[in-house]
């Protein structure tokens, strides 16, 4: 998925992650278990499973599910579960709590009997029968791309937020039958069940939850890149020019095959969904948002362009080339990793890549959103506390759960992901002499791991990267993935006749340090990065400032009036904390502006104008 807009704090559970990073994650205990009960049993009939999944009312938002379940070894308690979360966001979300109206039947039409036996599971006492119909309801009103939304224009579902899996069957294959409300579409990547309308098809549990369906009276179009069928279909209006659209995704695809040299997929499908933002990955399908008129000006159309990148890139990595504990899946628990650093800061780092490649983007744009990453991470103090590794692990608790003190104690697998792997192609590119690139340490893992089913481990991945760098990388590993220590950027991209300028002078300006947002006429301190005049000297986060030198405040103004101090000068802020009212005065502090950017050395060698050459493939200016 691509990052969240807007992070705020967290919550720290220190003791719980020092215990729980040596535990084996379950989906490793699963695979254990599975290989020992391989060889010494064998295994009994999966079920015959068929969904339904229906919408007569689509204005009261209920997803209707059908699950038939036809089993020769249907057990006396047959358990029922939802998952608890859906592969590429790493967030328990509780599907269980939008079931309703759940009830069973045997295939007579007698009524089972059933309880819950904890949040997400539904026991059914099946009185012998082999063959048991299931039905529920889904409430379903949230537009994302992790959750389900059905309304009088359309639906849009997630099979992890909707269908049921049988205990112990994730390996058992089903189909799914959609009946669309009036005459609305079915769109999914799914393969089509032959000689039926609106039937697919899915081999096992992981293949079903990674196929979300678009159902509506969605504009579509197609076209092909290297011989295999691509399709977008779009539910709603907007300022996007669909032809374009898809001339332009194209060009990403044919980069993605140029890196690759297959398109590991017999077709692929682009849902778009045109309100609020972001996406989320699948193996041959992605789920987009984006903002009706977020197609214009042609910066806006270059970050959506990026997003499909990001999305479609992921169908390599973290679809197929996984994570030591991303798939086979377990959907009642969270599944750790170290590596969403590789996962998604990689896939980060990629999307504008492809789009760089594709001739969508200048280099020299890139280099300027590479120069905006690295100045936002070092604007952030939690550099120092959370390494990446940390950082991947923790997702479940922290990423996807921010608060104001995030800026203090965290830093994003995605943001400082993206520079990591930036520095370390360049690191590839430097030792190798343009021989090997990340887009070698990609397609290693893309041979020997992912075709060959097999998850890699970080062992495995400072091991390749270091085998096309040609020397060790344990430097480089240990102070930017496992610590925390300050990057030296130029050190690493001089390798490329580049150099890092901050922009600073001794020219300091006076600054405070705290970050605002203006809530209609009340100013809010959002959170306080902890080595500013704000922090040190007691605002808050949450804290309401009414006045400044008793002057009644607004960001606009306070702005003007921070940018007429000098550093020491004295402030006197009044602010409502809670619900009384204080003054903290504050001693502003100075620092120059940073402006970063990514600029060329003075006098680049012959051989960084080669190794620049071959990585931007335009000259070093
Ligand atoms: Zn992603």
């Amino acid at each position: 998925m691509q990052k969240a807009i807007n992070i705020k704090v967290l919550v720290i559970l220190i003791g719980a992650l020092i215990f729980s990073m040596y535990q084996e994650t379950p989906a490793q205990r699963t695979k254990k278990t599975n290989k020992k009960t391989a060889t010494a049993e064998v295994k009994p009939l999966p079920p015959t499973i068929s969904y339904t999944v229906s919408m007569s009312k689509p204005w009261t938002h209920l997803l209707e599910v059908e699950m038939r379940l036809d089993w020769a070894t249907m057990p006396e308690k047959a358990e029922l579960k939802m998952p608890v979360w859906t592969p590429g966001s790493y967030l328990i979300r509780e599907y269980a709590r939008h079931v309703e109206d759940f009830a069973a039947n045997d295939a007579s039409g007698n009524i089972l009997t059933w309880q819950k036996t904890n949040k997400n599971t539904w026991q059914i006492d099946t009185k012998g029968a082999k063959e048991i119909v299931v039905k529920y309801n889904v409430y379903a009103n949230e537009l994302t791309v992790r959750t389900n939304e059905l309304n009088a224009d359309h639906a849009f579902f997630n099979n992890a937020a909707l269908l049921m899996f049988p205990k112990d069957q994730l390996n058992a294959s089903s189909t799914v039958k959609v009946v669309p409300f009036g005459n609305w579409k079915v769109a999914v990547g799914l393969p089509k069940v032959e000689g039926q309308t609106n039937a697919f098809r899915a081999e096992n549990f992981d293949i079903l939850y990674d196929s979300p369906f678009e159902v509506g009276d969605f504009k579509e179009i197609s076209f092909n890149v290297q011989g295999k069928p691509h399709r977008y279909v779009v539910e709603g209006e907007g300022n996007y020019d669909l032809q374009k659209i898809a001339v332009d995704t194209a060009k990403i695809v044919e980069e993605g095959y140029k890196i690759f040299g297959d398109l590991p997929y017999n077709d692929y499908l682009f849902i778009l969904n045109l309100r609020g933002g972001g996406g989320l990955e699948h193996l041959n399908s992605t789920a987009l948002q984006w903002n009706k008129f977020g197609f214009k000006p042609e910066s806006r159309y270059r970050d959506f362009l990026t997003l499909v990148a990001h999305e479609y890139f992921h169908l390599w990595n973290v679809k197929r080339i996984k994570p030591d504990a991303l798939g086979p899946f377990d959907y009642e628990n969270e599944n750790y990793t170290k590596l969403l650093w590789v996962a998604e800061g990689g896939t980060a780092y990629y999307e504008g890549l492809l789009v760089e490649r594709a001739g969508l983007m200048s280099d020299k744009d890139f280099l300027a959103s590479k120069a905006t990453q690295i100045q936002a991470l070092q604007n952030r103090p939690g550099r120092f506390e959370t390494n990446l590794e940390n950082a991947s692990f923790d997702a479940w608790i922290k990423y996807y759960r921010p608060d104001e003190n995030a800026v203090n104690n965290q830093i994003s697998y995605y943001d400082k992901g993206e520079i990591v792997n930036f520095l370390l192609d360049i690191e590839i590119r430097r030792a190798s002499n343009g021989a090997k690139s990340l887009d070698d340490v990609m397609r290693y893992l893309s041979a020997e791991f992912a075709k060959k089913n097999k998850n890699y481990t970080t062992e495995d991945f400072q091991k390749i990267a270091e085998t096309m760098a040609g020397k060790t990388l344990n430097d480089f590993f240990a102070k930017y993935v496992r610590g925390t220590e300050d990057i030296d950027y130029n050190s690493n991209l001089s390798g490329v006749g580049l150099r890092l300028s901050t922009g600073e002078s001794n020219n300091k300006t006076a600054y405070l340090g705290a970050n605002l947002r203006q809530d209609g006429d009340k100013l809010i301190v959002i959170s306080l990065p902890s080595d500013t005049p704000a922090y040190e000297q007691g605002l808050n986060a949450n804290d309401q400032i009414v006045a400044v030198d008793g002057i009644r405040v607004s960001q606009t103004f306070l702005t003007t009036y921070l940018n007429e101090k000098r550093p020491a000068d004295k402030i006197k802020f009044t602010v409502f904390r809670f619900d009384e009212l204080r003054e903290i005065e504050i001693t502003l502090g100075g620092r120059a502006k940073p402006d970063f950017k990514i600029v060329a050395v003075d006098n680049p060698t012959e051989e960084q104008r080669r190794l620049y050459q071959s990585y931007m493939r335009t000259e070093l200016k």
